[in-house]
C-alpha cells in the first residue's frame, strides 16, 4: 500500500491504473478507523480493482464549537488495518493540500440538509459536500462507498452525484455495530464507562422500532414516540431529534408509502451519537 499526501501523487497512481484498464474505488474517511470503515474498504475491494481510501479530518465540515481539535486521529494503526485489508493508496493530505487559503467555491445541497442534523449542525453537510467533490475530482472513482450509519449524508451524497452529473457510483454499505448493538463510530472513545453503558439506548431505540415496523406499526409516528420513551427513560441522555423522515428526500413523513428513514441525534454526557434504520415502503 502507497501512503500519498500530495493530490499530485494520487492523480498520478489512479492515471497509472486507468492506463491498465483498472476500475477504482473510493472510500472517504476521517480516520481512527474502525470495522464500520473496513466494512466499506472490504465492499471496495470486492467490487474494484484499486481502492483509495482518504483520511482526512475535514475541518470544514465541523461547527466553530464542535470537536475538530480532539477528534481521535491514530494514523499508524489506520495504517496498519488498511495495509491488512489490501488497500491501495491511503491518502493523507494535510488541510493545506486540500484547502488553498484563498478557497472561495462550496458544494452545497439544499433541502435535504435543512433537517436532522443540518439543524444543529447548519454548515457541516456544506463541508462534507465539499470535500467530498474535492475527493471525487481528484481520485475520479467508479464508484465511491459510504456507510448508512450516516444516512443523511449518504442521502445528500446521492443528491449531489445525481444533481452534479459526478460519472460515480454511490455505494452505501450496511450500519456495523458492536456486540451489543452500540454503532460503531470514531467518537465511540469519547464515551466513559457509564456514557458507554448509556449509550445503549440509541441502538435499543433502532431495534424497537424495527420490531414495531415489522408488527406492521400504524403510523411512523406511533414508532418515533416509542423510540423516543426508550432514550428518554436514560438520565444521561439528552435528544437533538428522533424523526421520521422520506429516505430519499429527508423530508418529515407520516405513513410508510414511501421507504421511511427513522433517524436519531442524541447526547450522551457531551459527546453527540447518531443512528437509524430504514422502513420498506409497504
Ligand atoms: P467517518 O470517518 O466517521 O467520516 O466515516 C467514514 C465513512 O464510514 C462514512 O461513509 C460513514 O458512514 C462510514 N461509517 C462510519 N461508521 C460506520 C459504521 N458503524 N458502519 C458502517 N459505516 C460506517
Amino acid at each position: 500500500m502507497q501512503v500519498i499526501t500530495t493530490v499530485a501523487g494520487v492523480r498520478e497512481a489512479v492515471r497509472a491504473w486507468r492506463k491498465e484498464g483498472l476500475t477504482v474505488g473510493l472510500v472517504p474517511t476521517m480516520g481512527y478507523l474502525h470495522e464500520g470503515h473496513a466494512s466499506l474498504v472490504k465492499a471496495a475491494k470486492a467490487d474494484c480493482d484499486r481502492v483509495v481510501v482518504s483520511v482526512f479530518v475535514n475541518p470544514t465540515q465541523f461547527g466553530p464549537n464542535e470537536d475538530l481539535q480532539s477528534y481521535p486521529r491514530d494514523l499508524a494503526h489506520d495504517e496498519a488495518l488498511l495495509e491488512s485489508l489490501g488497500a491501495d493508496v491511503l491518502f493523507y493530505p494535510a488541510v493545506d493540500e486540500m484547502y488553498a487559503p484563498n478557497a472561495a467555491t462550496w458544494v452545497t445541497v439544499e433541502g435535504l440538509t435543512a433537517g436532522l442534523c443540518g439543524k444543529t449542525r447548519p454548515t457541516h453537510f456544506r463541508g462534507v459536500c465539499t470535500v467530498v467533490s474535492k475527493l471525487m475530482n481528484i481520485v475520479m472513482p467508479d464508484k465511491a462507498f459510504f456507510g448508512q450509519k450516516d444516512a443523511q449524508q449518504l442521502a445528500v451524497i446521492r443528491r449531489m452525484v445525481r444533481d452534479l452529473n459526478m460519472n460515480v457510483e454511490v455505494v452505501g454499505c450496511p450500519i456495523v455495530r458492536e456486540a451489543d448493538g452500540l454503532a460503531k463510530s470514531s467518537r465511540n472513545t469519547y464515551l466513559s464507562p457509564t456514557e458507554r453503558e448509556a449509550a445503549l439506548v440509541l441502538s435499543r431505540a433502532v431495534f424497537k422500532g424495527e420490531e414495531l415496523v415489522r408488527a406492521g406499526a400504524a403510523t411512523p409516528l406511533a414508532v418515533v414516540e416509542a423510540m423516543k420513551k426508550i432514550i428518554e427513560a436514560e438520565p444521561a441522555a439528552r435528544i437533538d431529534y428522533v424523526e421520521a423522515v422520506d429516505a430519499e428526500s429527508i423530508e418529515p413523513v407520516n405513513t410508510f408509502e414511501h421507504d421511511v428513514l427513522f433517524a436519531m441525534a442524541v447526547y450522551i454526557g457531551k459527546t453527540r451519537l447518531i443512528d437509524n434504520f430504514i422502513a420498506k415502503a409497504r
